[in-house]
């Protein structure tokens, strides 16, 4: 497997450094653009067409950049896209021991806001797309690259606009994303690479009890507070079914393999058709497999009353969900109503921009397909090239991230980075977000060969 040169190297270190101290953050000092337009700058200068090169947006702040490198020729084959957010999280100077917004190299890692999440991987691709660019080198397929807005926070999600509004720019066999998925290390060694799948659909509802109210002195039969918590403790009651998918089956299978005892034997138990219940049922008690099991609904905030000796005329609660793939938010919506048993309450649907709604979307993320060979034979062969033997699975994010747009648009997500962290080191979102610099290199390596792996030698 070839490795980069120094100079490769010291170009992507450059385009992460500028990445990393470009402020991206959905906040006044931030600016999305700022970093397309520099990278855009660097296609450009390195002679891409200018027709491959797309800096486009619903926002003046929030520009997403879309990249083509072209096929050779006519080809038949649809392009494979790297979908990479460009905004961070907000980070203070006060809460970090370096400036988050310089690119800071000590003790072997590489210190700022985006260095995990996910500046790395956007530099990384940016780097390879260059380096091909000027190799010559001219894929079968044409390869994607989209650097986008708002995926962190913010009212102009770039992955949602450019699959609505520009489908053409990026459209696609498959993408990946590497904002999730990687090389998970336990003392430096590689334990197992995940590859996200697919993943749950976010959704909030809100429920509400309403009421005369009147004097605290008096109370009467009904009561909104007090409907609102038994609707609540239904819902604390209830369990949704037990499902798996083609994704949730392969992990748990590679899983059964590597685990020994109760828990191995219950991991096949639920593989075996028809699932042995109770064994999913003890599984359930860690929270990650039963987030994987099933959709969940879970009460997030309540909000009640207007003054201590009134009877309360508003009760609210907000239901977050992570809706298994495969249903609507609108088929939980119709559960939640009958899970809560009460027709006085109203459940209403909150947006991602939290407009309260009488319905939910229809629109359901697509069951994941078997993950296609396509796909996991280069990624699996590349990274085992990488760390030797370390298994590669598919996995079904119980999170949340981009991937979700283009699911719902019918085109297969999966979340991978090739990025190698120590398990005790995730940093995303906190204080002194930092990468390893030995990790930004192998990632470096994988793109390089994985591009030309599915763009064709
Ligand atoms: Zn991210």
């Amino acid at each position: 497997m070839p490795t980069a040169s120094a100079a490769n190297r010291a170009e992507a270190r450059a385009i992460f450094k500028q990445l990393i101290e470009i402020n991206t953050t959905d906040t006044p000092l931030g600016s999305v653009t700022a970093g397309s337009a520099a990278m855009q700058k660097r296609f450009l200068d390195a002679g891409f067409p200018a027709e491959d090169v797309h800096l486009l947006g619903p926002d003046a702040r929030k520009m997403n950049l879309v990249v083509r490198l072209r096929a050779a020729g006519h080809t038949t084959q649809k392009p494979v896209l790297f979908l990479c957010h460009m905004d961070v999280v907000q980070a203070l100077r006060s809460d970090w021991h370096t400036d988050p917004f310089e690119f800071v190299e000590k003790d072997g890692y590489y210190y700022g806001r985006g260095t995990q999440d996910m500046k790395d991987s956007d530099a990384a691709l940016v780097a390879t797309l260059l380096r091909l660019h000027r190799e010559g080198y001219r894929p079968r397929r044409d390869i994607l690259l989209a650097l986008t807005a708002d995926e962190e926070s913010g009212k102009f999600n770039g992955a949602d606009w450019l699959v609505r509004q520009h489908r053409e720019l990026v459209d696609a066999a498959w993408v990946i994303n590497p904002d999730s998925g990687g090389v998970e290390l336990d003392h430096g060694r590689a334990v197992v690479a995940d590859v996200e799948a697919t993943e749950k659909v976010y959704s909030d509802f809100q429920l509400t009890a309403t009421n005369p109210g009147g004097h605290s002195s008096r109370p009467r039969p009904d009561n909104a507070i007090y409907e609102l918590t038994a609707a609540l403790d239904r819902l604390a009651a209830y369990t949704f079914p037990f499902e798996l998918n083609e994704v949730t089956r392969t992990y748990f299978k590679n899983l059964a393999a590597q685990e020994t005892g109760q828990t191995a034997a219950d991991l096949r138990a639920i593989l075996a058709t028809p699932p042995d219940l109770s064994a999913a049922a003890r599984l359930s008690a860690e929270p990650s497999f039963n987030s994987n099991f099933r959709t969940t609904c879970v009460a997030t905030m309540l909000k009640a009353g207007h003054a201590p000796n009134a009877l309360a005329q508003t009760a609210q609660a907000n239901v977050n969900c992570r809706i298994f793939p495969g249903h609507s938010p609108e088929e939980i919506r119709q559960q939640l109503i009958s899970i809560f048993g009460d027709a006085k309450l109203a459940v209403k649907y909150v947006s991602d921009s939290y407009v309260v709604a009488d319905t939910a979307p229809e629109r359901k993320a697509m069951t994941p397909p078997a993950p296609i060979a396509e796909v996991f034979e280069p990624l699996t062969r590349l990274t085992q090239a990488i760390w030797p033997g370390v298994p590669v699975t598919p996995v079904m994010e119980n999170g949340a991230s981009d991937s979700i747009y283009f699911a719902q648009a019918g085109i297969p997500c999966y979340g991978y980075s090739a990025i190698a962290l120590e398990r005790d080191d995730d940093r995303a979102h906190g204080q002194d977000e930092r990468l390893p610099v030995d990790s930004y290199w192998k990632s470096l390596d994988f793109f390089y060969s994985f591009l030309k792996a599915v763009g064709g030698e």
